[in-house]
């Protein structure tokens, strides 16, 4: 771990905008010193204002209160509160090259000069930046552009690092390979991150834990296996995957179409069968492929459409008879056995 990261508490913070309504209801979250903690939810849940207070941008409701350790920041501006933060677009500086852009926190707290360069240029060698030190940024791919922000922001040795929707603004592909880079990249750092996003594969691969959000709200703090497989309620299933939902009945340790019992699963927990072979029987409605899977959607389930994920390859025609064989161990239900 970072010997210079610290732990962070929200106490009770509640956030009422001027015009508008409540962005934030009262919320108690404890960010472990050293953790990548990612806040997930839709637009408008309340991320990016939950994300402002612990930077000291922001200031709660009265009774709310920020710490960082055990000391209260409440009142401190967030230059006092040493965070650095990447924002969606990088805001860069347009004017100034790659290392301007990087010494920029350096020189405002107008540390000697030597120290500066000898400071930029480590971070330039940690992002591999060091070719395009003397670039303008606006030549510069997205992915480079991420890393100067991310250099900016760490030069000033911050104790929190702070990432809003840093990758909202590029393509699937790039965002899938930065995704993997910033995932190395935080755990190599140890500095106490918070990330944003309200996309669920990043948030999956990124966060240590994931504090899932909704209008305000925090509906379940958890590590990604816990968020996946063991949801708090149904929001949360249906944000972090796609989830089948029927009612049915479990018997011999399988589900089945009898029955009044609320049942969740995910694609990937049922089996595609042979009409006689499973117990939830009906025709296949859609054909998805996916790749890697392939997507079958079942007219099973009382009417409902349940999907089925299938690895690789399968030859299954719409309309044709087939059935879904699901284990009651697979069922996601907050009241089903925990896996
Ligand atoms: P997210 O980052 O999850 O998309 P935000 O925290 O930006 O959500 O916004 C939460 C809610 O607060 C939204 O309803 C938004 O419209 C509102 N909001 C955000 N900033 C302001 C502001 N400066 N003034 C008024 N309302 C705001
Ligand atoms: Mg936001």
């Amino acid at each position: 771990m970072n010997p210079a990261s610290v732990g962070i508490s929200l106490q009770a913070c509640a956030k009422h905008y001027e015009r508008g309504r409540q962005a934030l209801h009262p919320v108690d979250l404890r960010v472990e010193a050293g953790e990548t903690l990612v806040f997930l939810g839709p637009s408008g849940c309340g991320k990016t204002t939950t994300l402002r207070l612990i930077a000291g941008l922001e200031q709660p409701d009265p009774g709310g209160r920020v710490l960082f350790d055990d000391e209260d920041v409440t009142a401190l501006p967030i230059e006092a509160r040493r965070v650095g933060m990447v924002f969606q677009n990088y805001a860069l500086f347009p004017n100034l090259d790659v290392r301007g852009n990087v010494a920029y926190g350096l020189r405002i707290r107008r540390l000697p000069r030597e120290q500066i360069r000898r400071r930029v240029d480590e971070l330039l060698e940690l992002m591999r930046l060091r070719d395009f030190a003397d670039r303008p940024v606006q030549g510069l791919s997205g992915g480079q552009r991420q890393r100067v922000a991310l250099a900016r922001a760490l030069a000033p040795r911050p104790r929190v690092l702070l990432l809003d929707e840093p990758l909202a603004a590029l393509d699937a592909q790039l965002r899938e390979a930065l995704r993997v880079e910033m995932n190395a990249l935080l755990r190599g750092l140890g500095v106490t991150s918070i990330y944003v996003t309200h996309d669920q594969a990043e948030a999956m691969a990124l966060g240590d834990r994931i504090v899932v959000m909704s209008q305000g709200r925090i509906e379940q703090v958890g590590t990604p296996r816990e968020i996946y497989h063991r949801p708090a309620n149904l929001e949360v299933a249906g944000f972090v995957g796609l989830l089948n939902r029927m009612r049915g009945g479990l018997r011999d340790g399988r589900v089945h179409a009898e029955g009044e019992q609320e049942i969740w699963f995910r694609p990937e927990d049922a089996r595609l069968l042979p009409e006689h072979e499973g117990e939830l029987r009906g025709s296949v409605r859609q054909v998805i492929f996916l790749g890697d899977r392939t997507r079958v959607g079942v007219a099973a389930g009382g009417g409902a459409t349940l999907w089925a994920d299938v690895p690789g390859r399968v030859d299954v025609a719409v309309d044709s008879r087939v059935a879904l064989r699901v284990a009651a161990e697979a069922l996601l239900n907050p009241a089903a056995k925990p896996r």
